[in-house]
């Protein structure tokens, strides 16, 4: 990029909000994949004009431009693979409007997860969409991913609770879609069509989304199962029985091991899978709803069945689940997170491929997963530094995705494509799904300069 066209950029936003110093360039570099490709310069704007005013600048130049959040992708989403700009939205971090009489949020894009929650919390209210990485992912982030998380079974994903969005697009128009109306059929839904466009369509500045009262009351259940295979069918048969838990997790054995090597918790580790269940809802239907879960968990032969008393030991019991990641992450210096979905009948014999294909290729795995969704991560862990290492995790994942959908399942659960997952694309749409996608590629940003490089 010419010297004057970031002198020009960095007139946007100010001396203090834009950078091209080389160790600020390497902060910008990756994300929580395993890529990495330097920008050319970082911006960071505070005002939807000041994103509108680059992008001007960027169409008219033909520089890239990949949008950030809080960069806790798991796919090589917001790697500037082409260089040019990154426009960090992190300091656009205002929480604009909460108005419970409308059930509504008003966010700026880099407003963390977990500020909103407990913002909405303190007023009796809950934005379902939950990432395991809330406390690092932005709102714009989570929007451009379409994240999902634990309470996913239950209350479905950030698409579902999406009202409105302020875009700016490829050549710095602004683009407003849906409202604060909780009911809106007005023509296409392009809210719905940029909720996980991954940063390829326009850069998100403002977000309306739709808040549900808190739950009165929670209940928390592990059970541990000597046979995998029992494991999951406790899933589909809890399903079946007419319960839908707010979360539904199940962890493996080698995940179970880790995380008792790394924190000690009292988990049994001889055990192929243990579940953790949680309902939530009124007490009265939760005591019938714990009673119904734990005569299903004895029928499949749970060997052990835990039932928080309170509070304090349910947190107990889900800071084995929330660990999982972090204890893998000690195994080896680095680590990729699968994310392929299958329908939840299939939920074991996915694990078990995993498993098959990971001893084949040589490669350490420990499996989480939102069991009720069907949504595994199969986490390998590897260190960089070891080529042949890194290649062989690579192709293990080149091995899972057909296995996955001849399973009937999916490229992607909630990490999304990103750079990870975009080979994979024609195996997963047909021709015509992907010419409709590059039609709508090619509408929103003719000159392919938003996050190019990318699935589409
Ligand atoms: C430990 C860990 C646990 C995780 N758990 C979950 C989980 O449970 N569920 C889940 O869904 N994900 C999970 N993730 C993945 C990740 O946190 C999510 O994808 C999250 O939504 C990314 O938010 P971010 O702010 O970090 O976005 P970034 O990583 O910065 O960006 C993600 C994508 O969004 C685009 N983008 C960011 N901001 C904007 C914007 N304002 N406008 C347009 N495009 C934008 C980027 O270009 C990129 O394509 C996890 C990650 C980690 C590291």
């Amino acid at each position: 990029m010419r010297d004057e066209i970031k002198k020009e950029l960095a007139k946007i936003v100010g001396p203090d909000r834009a950078t091209d110093a080389p160790e600020h360039l390497v902060t910008y570099s990756f994300d929580a994949y395993t890529e990495e490709h330097l920008p050319e310069i970082v911006l960071f704007p505070v005002t939807t004009e000041e994103v509108s005013a680059i992008m001007k600048v960027a169409y008219r130049e033909d520089v890239p431009v990949t949008p950030r959040g809080g960069g806790s992708n798991l796919a090589g989403e917001s790697i500037p693979i082409r260089g040019g700009i990154v426009v960090c939205l992190t300091k656009m971090d205002k929480i604009l409007a909460i108005d419970t009489g409308s059930l509504t949020a008003t966010v700026q894009p880099g407003v963390v997860n977990l500020d909103l929650q407990k913002a909405v919390e303190k007023l009796g209210f809950m934005y379902p969409p939950d990432p395991a990485s809330w406390a690092v992912a932005t709102m714009g982030g989570t929007v451009a991913t379409n994240a999902g998380g634990p309470r996913t079974l239950k209350y479905g994903v950030t698409k579902d609770y999406l009202l409105g969005l302020t875009v700016v697009l490829a050549n710095g128009d602004v683009l407003k879609t849906g409202g604060r109306t909780l009911k809106n059929v007005t023509g296409y839904n392009l809210t719905t069509l940029l909720c996980g466009s991954e940063g390829t369509l326009g850069i998100i500045t403002e977000i309306i989304v739709r808040l549900v009262p808190r739950p009165l009351a929670s209940r928390t259940v592990r059970a541990d199962f000597v046979k995998l295979e029992d494991c999951s069918d406790a899933v589909s048969a809890i399903l079946a029985g007419g319960i839908i838990p707010a979360s539904l997790e199940l962890m493996d054995q080698f995940t179970v091991r880790a995380v008792e090597k790394s924190f000690n918790l009292g988990l049994p580790v001889d055990v192929e899978g243990i579940l953790l269940i949680q309902v939530d809802g009124g007490p009265e239907t939760l005591e019938r709803e714990v009673k119904q879960i734990e005569a299903v968990l004895k029928e499949k032969h749970a060997v052990n069945i835990v039932s928080a008393a309170d509070a304090a030991e349910a947190d107990r019991l889900w800071l084995a689940r929330r660990s999982a990641g972090t204890a893998l992450m000690r195994i080896k210096p680095n680590i990729v997170t699968e994310d392929v979905t299958v329908p939840v009948s299939n939920l074991t014999a996915m694990i078990r491929k995993v498993v098959e294909i990971c001893e084949r290729n040589g490669i350490s795995v420990g499996v989480f997963a939102h069991a009720g969704d069907g949504n595994l991560h199969p986490c390998m862990v590897f260190d960089r530094r070891d080529e042949e290492e890194y290649q062989r995790v690579l192709k293990a994942c080149d091995e899972l995705v057909p296995e996955a959908l001849a399973l009937g399942g999916t490229l992607s659960g909630e990490h999304g494509i990103g750079l990870a997952k975009a080979p994979f694309m024609p195996l997963a749409m047909d021709s015509v799904a992907l010419r409709v996608m590059h039609g709508i590629k090619d509408y929103f940003d003719p000159k392919g300069i938003l996050n190019p490089g990318k699935f589409v």
